[in-house]
């Protein structure tokens, strides 16, 4: 297992990667074939936004019940 900056599809998210060996080696998704990756660490910033927006959507929610 290899710890160091864990890599994700960038399509759909899954974190079912393969290196494709008649791609040269290149990554690939075992899920919808996108050779799209990105990094955990960049998606986990935009997770804090996501999460941030709900938080205020919610929060607007809540002032229009009371
Ligand atoms: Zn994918």
């Amino acid at each position: 297992m290899q710890n160091a900056k864990k890599r994700i599809c960038g399509r759909c998210g899954s974190s079912n990667l393969i290196s494709d060996r008649s791609l040269g080696g290149k990554i690939v998704c075992v899920k919808c074939g996108s050779s799209f990756i990105k990094t955990k660490g960049l998606i986990n910033s935009s997770n804090r936004n996501f999460y941030y927006l709900l938080l205020i959507l919610f929060i607007i929610f809540f002032v229009i019940l009371f």
